[in-house]
């Protein structure tokens, strides 16, 4: 029997992560989406920070008819096809120097599951076969897939599963914005890296495999941004002790920060990164690593790379990330992202005049997040119970805005929420998104008393 589950619409034989229900959606153009009732809601989030080119974008939507027409599916045990071969020669040239090889997936976790296995073979490959151990960040957020959580730092979602996978050790995220220990940014940002040194001592440096985050973070941090001292550090660091550095680049990638990788804000290189998101724009589930020759040539030499999904290299989702990649290219969606996101940016940092529970705003491009204290002198958290991060975010749809929220940040909770518009978006169009915010914000300012 379909059940209910708390519906607004009909009885459903669907469930996902919470009974949470929204009206089912109609259609979609650009920064909008329209449910079935023809409300309209401005794409806030670009879903989770992935319709990064904006929806139904028509030559995306061409060249996938085109390739839909040939052919959808070809096994790679069977034959090669050219959408691939194109999307790995396109991706590897957007990498950074080294980073020639590109393993495709079909999402966040895959991509995140290929880097760890990928390390683990080419340790084994190369007589280290010791090295085993994935540090990783606190809070941090790598994919729900056994692998993947095993570095994710949120205890909501690892705990419940402890015993089925090995917790790997973690360090604390770069919160340096709540620090209040009289050192500059520079300074903070080095203690932050020196953590991983400390770490690698702690568990035995010949254990220590690879290290991974998210170069620029994501729902788990809310857009959180290291000070600049702390990347070169991290490379140093991972070099010294011969730890392969992984950047989850799933969703600060394709884009959204302002450059194509996150990783190029700073002069420090990952050795593996993993893709998904707006890579293909969520016009097909795509996602890729791209790793370089000296770590995917011992494999392949060694027996080969023990991994693979069915759907990898899938001719249709590599025909969208191929277009998604030339759109982004055609309308220069990179710098515009950067220049918008520098002026949605101004306009979030001047809320906190109006509304002083905005604590900090942060983050590069259009990956921007704001959150909630009870304090901005010491940072304290609002109350859990006041639930903010979800009242913000069900006040603003009911005005037409989709926005993103967490209740995680550093080694304490608090409340944020993200503003990841796609990186088609206009400055008309940023001046619709800050008038439903303001809105939505005093409307939270009322109902809990802030
Ligand atoms: N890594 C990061 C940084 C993410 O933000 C996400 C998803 O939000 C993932 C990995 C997992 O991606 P997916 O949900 O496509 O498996």
């Amino acid at each position: 029997m379909p059940s209910d589950h708390g519906s607004n619409r009909r009885p459903s034989h669907l469930f996902y992560q919470s009974r949470l229900r929204r009206p089912a959606v109609d259609r979609a153009e650009g920064i909008y989406l329209w449910d079935q009732d023809g409300r309209r809601q401005i794409d806030g989030s670009s879903g989770a920070m992935v319709v990064n080119i904006g929806h139904s974008n028509p030559y995306v939507l061409d060249a996938m008819r085109r390739q839909m027409e040939k052919v959808t599916f070809a096994y790679r045990l069977h034959f090669e096809n050219d959408a691939a071969e194109d999307l790995a020669a396109r991706t590897a040239a957007l990498m950074p120097p080294g980073l020639e090889r590109i393993f495709f997936v079909s999402g966040g976790s895959e991509a995140v599951e290929s880097c760890l296995k990928l390390a683990r073979q080419y340790a084994l490959a190369t007589g280290q076969g010791g090295r085993w151990k994935v540090i990783s960040r606190f809070p941090s957020y790598h994919g729900s897939t056994l692998g993947a959580l095993a570095v994710t730092g949120y205890d909501a979602l690892t705990q419940p599963f402890a015993p089925m996978m090995r917790e790997m050790p973690k360090i604390a995220a770069p919160t340096a914005y709540l620090d209040r220990d009289g050192l500059s940014m520079p300074e903070r940002g080095r203690r932050y890296a020196d953590l991983l040194e400390a770490e690698i001592l702690a568990q035995g440096p010949d254990s220590v495999l690879a290290f991974i985050m998210e170069p620029i973070g994501g729902a788990s941090t809310g857009a959180l941004v290291a000070p600049d001292s702390y990347y070169p550090r991290i490379r140093e660091i991972c070099d010294r002790y011969k730890i392969i550095l992984i950047y989850d680049e799933v969703m600060s990638g394709a884009g959204r920060t302002g450059k194509f990788l996150g990783a190029e804000h700073w002069p420090a290189s990952p050795d593996l990164v993993a893709l998904s998101k707006g890579f293909a724009s969520g016009y097909c589930p795509l996602g890729a690593m791209a790793a370089p020759d000296w770590m995917v040539q011992p494999v392949l030499d060694a027996g080969g790379f023990q991994h693979g999904h069915t759907y990898a290299g899938n001719p249709l989702a590599c025909a969208a990330g191929l277009a998604v990649l030339d759109e982004i290219a055609a309308h220069d969606l990179v710098g515009n992202a950067a220049r918008m996101g520098a002026i949605l940016k101004s306009r979030l940092e001047g809320l906190k005049a109006r509304f002083p529970f905005i604590g900090d705003v942060r983050g590069k491009g259009l990956l921007l997040a704001a959150e909630f204290v009870a304090d901005v002198e010491t940072m304290a958290p609002l109350p859990k119970e006041l639930n903010a991060y979800q009242r913000v975010v069900d006040l603003a749809y009911e005005r037409g805005l989709i926005i993103y929220s967490r209740r995680t940040r550093g080694g304490v909770e608090g409340d944020h929420f993200l503003v990841c518009p796609p990186m088609i978006i206009t400055e008309a169009q940023i001046d619709e998104i800050m008038e439903i915010l303001v809105a939505t914000l005093d409307a939270l300012a009322a109902e809990l008393h802030l």
